[in-house]
């Protein structure tokens, strides 16, 4: 195969979507089709009391909740698939946020009883940025779900998303039928208690077939006059649209019942864009650029708690990745010799010898990665995009045996380099600030310090409600800022000037006090 159809016949995407909604339930489908798993279950296998492959950390275990990123790789039909996990937990949303720059299509799993929920809204904000095409899969039409058409009027007005229904649902709950394909003219007939395997389904060609009639009785003349209703009512599939975000083909059917998944990875291997090119700091990179390049968006540590080690996830834009390639680290301008990188196949860890623009590799980071950072084959530039978020919530750390305070701070700017916290020094004094987005992140700090650092922290109040990364293109006046405003700044991970504000109404004083200076909410690497 040449270089370039390994490059087009790759897929990576994410899955967005509400908590429950079934992500964990379509992936382990999806990876019974790429036979990636024998038989699905092992995913999460909450049921069997069997913990995912994933789940790295006692506390999620514990919790039950998945923090995690981790990417799956397999084949299904002409495509190699990869499938990038985000974490299933809002306090962990800057970990999604970036996995998303980091893939060129997405799929949106609803739950059909419920409709368009809040996370899903927010995350589909964020696949705005990049104009992301959106797969919509429709689940647990084995239940009582909420009527077809309303959901697709839904995703319309609230996610400002043209719908083409790909596949229409016949019945729901205890007498869902079976989905309709607008395209193949087919009807899929389903049979309930085939989740753990690849059912064979039977398949009704031509919607006036008299066989219809036979097996789905009424319902057959119900689709029949539905159907005119859904063409005259709903958006034809258009794949430029598509391609620009501006229309999401929509598959109706069950995770948990395996049905429907198919037709969605059909639509997914027929539609979704090959890897796509990423913009830099001097160009535009495209994926069909022999050169290797890529980007880290992700670092993860304790993957595997025998290896006790920390991975970079670098998402290949450009080129081959050959075992024993030599990369330039553009960050810090450096030649870095990698020899054994990982791919992720089904989550399992594998050396790898080749690896393509589109997928994943992981690096191993013995602290000189950082998330953003750019490797290329010689040419010196940066991706861009990659973003932090300013937090909404802050504690001072504290030591509980004072001698540590070395560890403590090279704990803090690690943990913070792999984007798990942030860290704030005022310039003033001594404390230690940590800053998180959501509360959860707080006490991974406090356990990953113990594991990996073997430091006892404990957290106090802080009297501050919100931070803005500073800039200002006038140094003069940026030095001025510094004098006058020191009581409130401080430096983050990065030596980064970063404005600590005790309240919003200090925050915006200060915006009012120096109209010269940038107040940013987020940062890119
Ligand atoms: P996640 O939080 O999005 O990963 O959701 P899960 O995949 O863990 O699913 C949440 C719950 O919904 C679990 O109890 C699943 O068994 C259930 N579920 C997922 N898909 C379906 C489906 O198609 N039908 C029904 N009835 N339940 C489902």
């Amino acid at each position: 195969m040449s270089f370039q159809q390994e490059v087009n016949k790759r897929r990576t995407f994410a899955i967005i979507s509400h908590p429950d909604a079934g992500k964990t339930t379509i992936t382990e489908k999806v990876l019974l089709y790429g036979n990636a798993l024998q038989k699905a279950g092992t995913v999460k296998g909450k049921k069997s009391g069997q913990h995912a492959k994933s789940d790295w950390m006692d506390m999620e275990k514990e919790r039950g909740i998945s923090i995690t990123t981790s990417v799956m790789q397999f084949p299904y039909k002409e495509c190699l698939v990869n499938l990038l996990d985000t974490p299933g937990h809002e306090d962990f949303s800057e970990d999604t946020y970036r996995t998303l720059t980091a893939v060129d299509s997405c799929l949106m799993v609803i739950d059909a009883a419920k409709g368009v929920e809040a996370r899903t809204i927010k995350l589909m904000e964020v696949t705005r940025l990049r104009d992301t095409p959106i797969i919509t899969f429709m689940n647990k039409m084995d239940r009582d779900t909420r009527d077809a058409i309303d959901l697709l009027d839904e995703v319309e007005d609230i996610l400002n998303i043209k719908c083409a229904p790909i596949t229409w649902p016949i019945g729901m709950g205890k007498e869902f039928k079976g989905v309709y394909h607008l395209l193949r003219d087919e009807t899929f007939l389903y049979k309930s208690g085939q989740g753990h395997t690849i059912q064979e389904v039977r398949a009704i060609k031509g919607i006036d077939n008299p066989e219809l009639d036979k097996a789905i009785g009424i319902y057959a003349q119900e689709l029949r006059d539905m159907l005119e209703l859904v063409r005259g009512a709903s958006h034809e599939f258009n794949h430029d649209e598509f391609i620009a975000g501006e229309l999401t083909p929509v598959f109706f059917g069950t995770a948990m019942g395996n049905f429907g998944v198919d037709h969605m990875l059909d639509g997914l291997n027929a539609w979704a864009p090959k890897p796509q090119g990423r913009n830099t700091s001097e160009r535009q990179v495209e994926s069909s650029e022999e050169k290797f390049s890529g980007f880290v968006f992700k670092i993860q540590a304790n993957m595997d708690p025998k290896h006790r080690d920390r991975i970079a996830f670098c998402r290949i834009v450009s080129g081959k990745y050959e075992k024993g390639m030599k990369m330039f680290q553009s960050r810090i301008a450096k030649e870095v010799r990698i020899s054994d990188a990982l791919t992720f196949l089904a989550g399992d860890r594998e050396l790898l010898e080749e690896a393509y623009a589109g997928d994943i590799i992981g690096l191993h980071n013995h602290g000189s990665i950082q998330i953003g950072d750019t490797f290329t084959s010689g040419e010196n530039y940066r991706f861009a995009g990659i973003p932090n978020f300013a937090p909404e919530l802050f504690k001072r750390i504290r030591l509980r045996d004072p001698l540590k305070q070395k560890q403590l701070l090279k704990g803090l700017i690690q943990l913070s380099e792999e984007g798990a916290v942030q860290v704030f020094r005022p310039l003033q004094n001594n404390d230690l600030i940590v800053g998180a987005v959501g509360v959860l992140q707080f006490d991974v700090v406090v356990a990953r310090l113990k594991g990996e650092y073997n430091v006892d922290a404990l957290y106090e109040h802080v009297n501050v409600s919100t931070a803005r990364w500073v800039e200002c293109k006038d140094e003069r006046k940026l030095e001025e800022f510094r004098n006058k405003a020191e009581v409130n700044l401080a430096l983050d991970g990065g030596d980064n000037l970063t404005y600590i504000a005790p309240t919003m109404v200090n925050l915006n004083l200060a915006q009012e006090r120096y109209p010269d200076i940038q107040f940013l909410k987020t940062r890119e690497h």
